[in-house]
């Protein structure tokens, strides 16, 4: 008999909790709202299109709250903290999911558009996690979780600002488990293969070659469905990951251990 191993069950959802998704209007964001609101987790969904984010709320329920942020607004980013704090308790979990994306030829990329990316995908990040770490390390627990991917570990043409920008943010994610870890906030992050969302929708429907290829090169052989990162964000973002800091899980079907 092994001695002085406890057996661990899944945890149900039962402390009250409140969770920020940005970018939970639509998509993955939309997809990770669903799983948090459908356990309990009163989910603050964050995004520029306020009709996108009141669609959204009817879809989730009563759990579910809007707010319209840009996230680059940096300035407005204290403020948000601090009203989701007021009005609906402790954040206990963040989700960096906003993002963009761009593809183009890498000597027609400006350096507008090359920065522009960096400010949604990567200093919005850093800011909104700096804020709420600030609040979360008073309470010394929490979870921030960044949406990154598989473009980080790939050469892929003709999307070098988005490659540069999810690389940033599985270095990010590292460095800040690192620090953060020891005072109980724990930070991952997902790196989704091809999931169907409006992102990825419009560029493979359009082109039907790249998607064969693709999924040539998909040991499942099939693209992934928004709840398949719903799923794996409910898991880590809660309990049952408790020992889990630092990762960048890839949600994938294997795509990115291909040959
Ligand atoms: P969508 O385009 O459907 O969603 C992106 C979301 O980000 C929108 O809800 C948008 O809301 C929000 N957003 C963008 N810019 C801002 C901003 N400045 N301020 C606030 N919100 C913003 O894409 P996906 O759901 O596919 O993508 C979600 C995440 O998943 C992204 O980080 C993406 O890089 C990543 N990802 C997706 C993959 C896929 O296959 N779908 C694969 C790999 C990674 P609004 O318009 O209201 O501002």
């Amino acid at each position: 008999m092994l001695r002085g191993i406890k057996a661990r069950t899944i945890t149900m959802q039962t402390e009250k909790k409140t969770a920020i998704v940005t970018g939970g209007g639509s998509g993955l964001g939309f997809a990770i709202a669903k799983a948090f609101t459908q356990n309990g987790i009163t989910t603050i969904i964050a995004g520029r299109d306020q009709a996108k984010l009141i669609k959204a709320q009817e879809q989730l329920g009563p759990l579910c709250i809007f707010k319209v942020l840009d996230v680059t607004d940096y300035k407005a980013i204290p403020a948000f903290v601090e009203e989701v704090e007021s009005k609906h308790g402790p954040i206990d979990i963040l989700v960096n999911n906003a993002g963009i994306n761009q593809k183009k030829e890498f000597t027609e990329v400006s350096d507008i558009e090359f920065t522009n990316m960096l400010n949604t995908n990567v200093t919005a990040v850093f800011v909104l996690s700096r804020e709420v770490a600030k609040k979360m390390l008073t309470r010394k627990k929490g979870s921030i979780l960044n949406i990154s991917s598989m473009a980080a570990q790939y050469g892929l043409p003709k999307v070098i600002a988005y490659t540069a920008s999810k690389t940033a943010i599985e270095g990010m994610t590292r460095a800040m488990a690192v620090e953060l870890s020891p005072m109980g906030i724990r930070v991952n992050a997902i790196a989704p293969g091809f999931i169907y969302s409006d992102m990825t929708a419009k560029a493979l429907d359009s082109d039907p070659d790249r998607k064969a290829r693709v999924m040539a090169r998909t040991p499942m052989g099939h693209m992934g469905q928004p709840e398949d990162i719903g799923a794996a964000a409910l898991y880590l973002s809660g309990e049952d990951a408790r020992y889990i800091t630092g990762v960048v899980l890839p949600v994938d079907g294997g795509n990115s251990i291909s040959y």
